[in-house]
């Protein structure tokens, strides 16, 4: 017996996305900038513009027609999250304004039961949005940060990180992918490494949820943290996953309607997870769009996309066939599709405003990872970054936009 392996019908998916039947420069766009932010299927553009146009109220205050629509539209986008992640519930998804504010979140609560000394471990790739925050505390509190080492191939120092690990560590934070490397981190390691020393681990999902698919049950992750717009969906909107104990030990980080439980003028008390971290009137027609962008997400395979990725990813390495005037950063095993490189005498500004020539829209510069580039010995990269909507043919013209603006160069 045999099983067909499911396929990805790259032109279906493409078809859905308006933008990219234009043109920029006088050349047909191919863009590989998506690890910055994805583009939109038009399910979700019509989503939010029906959100607005044909039912639009506050949510939660529900004495009237619309505003029960809208809120029962808000709150079914929070199932579709929950179904993204296989949440056990939906009361365990917060929607914030993105994987920043999320981390934020969970830093500034987490911080305020946390004392000089105690520790909390980071890594040398992270994303800014997953380091400033915890720097916070140090600066503030006189927490201790801890960075888990980058090896040169650009995978994580697993021996170095279980000896960073003991009594004092109140938190390990690390990215699932490296927005930078691709590096698809070994997490179920990570989090069992955490939990044996009582620490809960915050993973930061915003490249991992896009290209994969994601069981924060099965990972017995403490808190995942996303965005929207790389997800396909809006900006504005981002998500807080945090297992039920661990939401309800933190106390909530902004204040305003929706979040208490009462107010009298000598005390309040909040409302339970997931509202006590919604303070204010939330993000409605994002969240909306979130959700329509993780619905029109469900009728693919995710394994079929993730597969489609890599054949482009090697597409792209087997087109430079290991051209020497060029290095790129980031080489782990396994990792996704996501292509970071420089071209030698060449600033990766220079590189990228050649290939826009060329209707090729990358990435250049240090990728809000600047203790990464240091790592690595560079000031800057450009980079690549590959989605479902892109076809092997964009591969191969990126591929030779990159050889004539190398010819700049050299
Ligand atoms: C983009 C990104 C972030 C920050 O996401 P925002 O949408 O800017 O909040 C954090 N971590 C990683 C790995 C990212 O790629």
């Amino acid at each position: 017996m045999s099983f067909a392996k499911p396929i990805f019908d790259v032109q279906k998916a493409r078809a859905d996305f308006p933008i990219l039947t234009r043109e920029v420069n006088g050349k047909p766009l191919i863009y590989l900038d998506s690890g910055a932010s994805a583009q939109k299927p038009r399910q979700v553009i019509e989503a939010m513009s029906d959100a607005m146009g044909r039912s639009y109220a506050n949510v939660h205050r529900g004495l009237h027609t619309l505003a029960n629509e809208t809120t029962d539209a808000y709150e079914r986008a929070r199932e579709s999250v929950r179904r993204l992640i296989n949440a056990p519930s939906v009361n365990e998804v917060v929607f914030t304004k993105g994987a920043t504010e999320s981390i934020n979140l969970v830093a500034s609560s987490l911080g305020l039961g946390l004392k000089a000394g105690d520790e909390i471990v980071v890594s040398e790739m992270e994303h800014h949005a997953n380091i400033i925050p915890w720097h916070f505390l140090r600066e503030r509190q006189g927490i201790v940060l801890r960075f888990i080492p980058v090896l040169d191939d650009g995978s994580l120092d697993m021996d170095a990180y279980r000896a960073l690990l003991g009594p004092k560590t109140k938190m390990v934070a690390v990215t699932h992918m490296s927005n930078v490397l691709g590096t698809v981190n070994p997490v179920a390691e990570i989090i069992a490494a955490a939990h044996a020393v009582s620490a809960p681990v915050l993973l930061d999902g915003a490249q991992a949820i896009v290209h994969g698919a994601v069981d924060v049950q099965a990972l017995d992750v403490d808190f995942y943290v996303f965005s929207g717009h790389k997800l396909y969906g809006p900006t504005g909107i981002g998500v807080l996953y945090g297992k039920a104990e661990r939401l309800a030990a933190l106390p909530p980080y902004q204040g305003g309607g929706e979040m208490i439980g009462s107010v009298t003028l000598e005390k309040i008390s909040y409302a339970d997870p997931p509202h006590r971290f919604e303070a204010g009137t939330p993000a409605i027609i994002e969240a909306i769009g979130l959700g329509a962008a993780v619905e029109w997400l469900e009728q693919f395979d995710r394994a079929a996309i993730a597969a489609h990725e890599h054949a482009l990813y090697e597409r792209v390495k087997g087109g430079l066939n290991g051209a020497n005037w060029l290095t790129e950063i980031g080489t782990a095993p396994g990792k996704g599709a996501i292509f970071s490189f420089n071209v030698a005498g060449a600033h990766a500004h220079d590189v990228a405003q050649i290939l826009d020539r060329y209707g090729v829209a990358v990435r250049a510069g240090t990728h809000c990872a600047e203790p990464l580039m240091r790592r690595f010995g560079v000031t800057s990269s450009a980079r690549a970054s590959f989605a479902l909507y892109n076809t092997l043919e964009e591969a191969d013209s990126f591929v030779a936009a990159l050889v004539k603006a190398q010819g700049f160069f050299s």
